[in-house]
């Protein structure tokens, strides 16, 4: 049977973009289709204008401490539409350029909706039906949006990269990657944020001492929190403001609310019925190590599987997909020890067992600590405390966990998860040498 491609790609984000590029490379037909931008959520609407916002945001901190350290600055006025112009300018630029990668490997991209049609069709929304070999789908995730009266007044992290202005008031409701990200964002840029959460639990899945700092951080910076609290509705007023009515604390003014309490696998309406593609209880496709559904010519990576919601998980699964089915190199991706990071102010990062996983997976565990103040917030003045934490194996003396909250803690710990990775024992960390003055010296130095 001959098909119009040997591969069809639903979804041209990090996953997406990947499998294709790499599975022409390797002398596949490609095609893929986008119905929004070419790049997808991390380069459009996640990731990167995320990261340029909080640099952005970040310069409130330091133009601060600036004068600490000898300069006279004047007093500064912050212009929202500059940065948010200059960072969609950045955006599109980006876009620009995956477009041409894709163009280079002569991959065709199709500017259209698709959906599935059958195990080797995929129905595109101008009308035309294309057949492919395999197909894989790689259509990311979408912000779950509550339900409940005046909802509708919300935005999600879609919409926060657009606003016509910098809302006075802010409430986020979650307590999240994206809702710790944000509130650090708009309170450095000057907004009064809130952040309700349904739980009392800020970033579940990292370490409890690292969060514990980032909340007591943040509540010292003037950012709030309402724990054990849901939404009753959302009255919007003639003047544009809104009124948020809670079940667990009183009604809250606000001239923005923003919802950032996850996001779901994006299957709806993709067809999958039509091929036999499953779907979990989550609504992710349902796949096999080597990323095949339960369609044998339908693979699916990324976001819609639900498995790791990270741009480099994402990017790899793409990877080992179109090495495996392409390239005839058979890979599978290591899910051991992924790296993460919050962009807070200040960042925190983990990699491993955090100290509460690592007592319940293994017999004796030691930790050590260390509490300072980074040099430059001490001559600024600044009261903040960073904290990192190695987490080891008692028995073995490996390093299972190393978690980190200060400045910096993204670059530092992308590093030193080479060494947890590698399984390098506390001792080995000992026997380095400190490269002094260094927050990072840190690492060598506990005891
Ligand atoms: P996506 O990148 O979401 O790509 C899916 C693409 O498919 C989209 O472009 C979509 O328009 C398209 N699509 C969907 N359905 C169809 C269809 N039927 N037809 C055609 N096209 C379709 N991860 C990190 O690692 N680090 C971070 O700092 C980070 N920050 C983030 C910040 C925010 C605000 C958000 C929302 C996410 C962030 N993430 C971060 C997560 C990261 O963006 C995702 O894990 C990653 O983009 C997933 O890649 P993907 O290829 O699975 O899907
Ligand atoms: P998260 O899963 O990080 O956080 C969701 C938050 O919303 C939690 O506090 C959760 O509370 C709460 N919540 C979940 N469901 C509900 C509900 N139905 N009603 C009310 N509250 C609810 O999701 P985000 O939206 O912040 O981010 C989505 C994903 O995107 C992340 O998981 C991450 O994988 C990725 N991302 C990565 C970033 C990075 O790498 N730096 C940055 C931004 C996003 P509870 O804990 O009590 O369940």
């Amino acid at each position: 049977m001959s098909f119009d491609y040997d591969l069809f790609v639903i979804g041209a984000g990090s996953g997406g973009v990947r499998a294709a590029r790499v599975s022409a490379a390797h002398g596949a037909r490609v095609a893929i289709a986008e119905e929004h931008k070419v790049g997808g959520t991390c380069v459009i609407r996640g990731c990167v204008p995320k990261k340029l916002l909080v640099y952005g945001a970040h310069f409130a901190e330091d133009l601060a401490d600036a004068r600490r350290f000898g300069w006279d600055v004047p007093q500064c006025a912050f212009h929202w539409p500059t940065l948010r112009d200059n960072v969609l300018a950045e955006v599109e630029r980006l876009e620009g350029a995956y477009t041409d990668t894709l163009g280079n490997h002569k991959v065709e991209i199709v500017k259209e909706r698709a959906t599935l049609a059958g195990p080797h069709e995929v129905r595109l929304a101008g009308g035309r039906t294309v057949t492919a070999k395999t197909i894989l789908l790689a259509t990311g995730a979408t912000p779950v949006v509550p339900d409940f009266p005046g909802a509708e007044h919300g935005i999600t992290s879609n919409e926060a990269f657009h606003l016509p202005e910098l809302p006075r008031r802010v409430v986020i409701a979650g307590a999240g990657y994206i809702a710790n990200e944000f509130a650090g964002i708009f309170h450095n840029l000057g907004s009064h944020v809130t952040l309700v959460n349904r739980s009392d639990v800020i970033l579940r899945g990292y370490d409890e001492t690292i969060r514990d700092r980032l909340l007591t951080i943040s509540m010292m910076k003037g950012i709030e929190f309402r724990f054990h609290v849901s939404f009753a509705g959302i009255e919007k007023r003639d003047d544009g403001s809104l009124r948020v009515a809670m079940d667990g604390c009183d009604p809250i003014e606000a001239d923005a609310v923003m919802f950032a309490i996850g996001r779901r696998p994006a299957t709806d309406g993709l067809g999958l019925e039509k091929a036999g593609v499953e779907l979990d209880d989550k609504g992710a496709v349902k796949v096999d190590a080597d990323n095949r559904s339960t369609c044998p010519s339908v693979y699916a990576v990324g976001d819609v599987t639900n498995r790791v919601q990270l741009t480099p998980v994402a990017i790899r699964e793409g990877q080992a997909f179109a090495d495996s089915v392409f390239g005839n190199r058979p890979t599978r991706v290591d899910y051991g020890c992924i790296p993460s990071a919050v962009f807070s102010h200040p960042p925190l990062a983990g990699v491993g067992l955090t100290e509460g996983q690592a007592r319940n997976q293994l017999g004796a565990v030691k930790t050590y600590t260390s509490d300072f103040r980074a040099m430059k917030n001490v001559l600024a003045g600044r009261n903040e405390r960073a904290l990192y934490k190695l987490v080891v194996n008692a028995e073995t003396d490996e390093v299972v966990g190393l978690h980190m909250i200060g400045p910096d803690a993204p670059e530092i710990l992308q590093a030193a998860a080479i060494a947890v990775k590698a399984k390098l024992k506390k001792a080995d960390f000992d026997a380095v040498v400190a490269l002094h003055p260094t927050m990072a010296e840190e690492l060598v130095l506990m005891r």
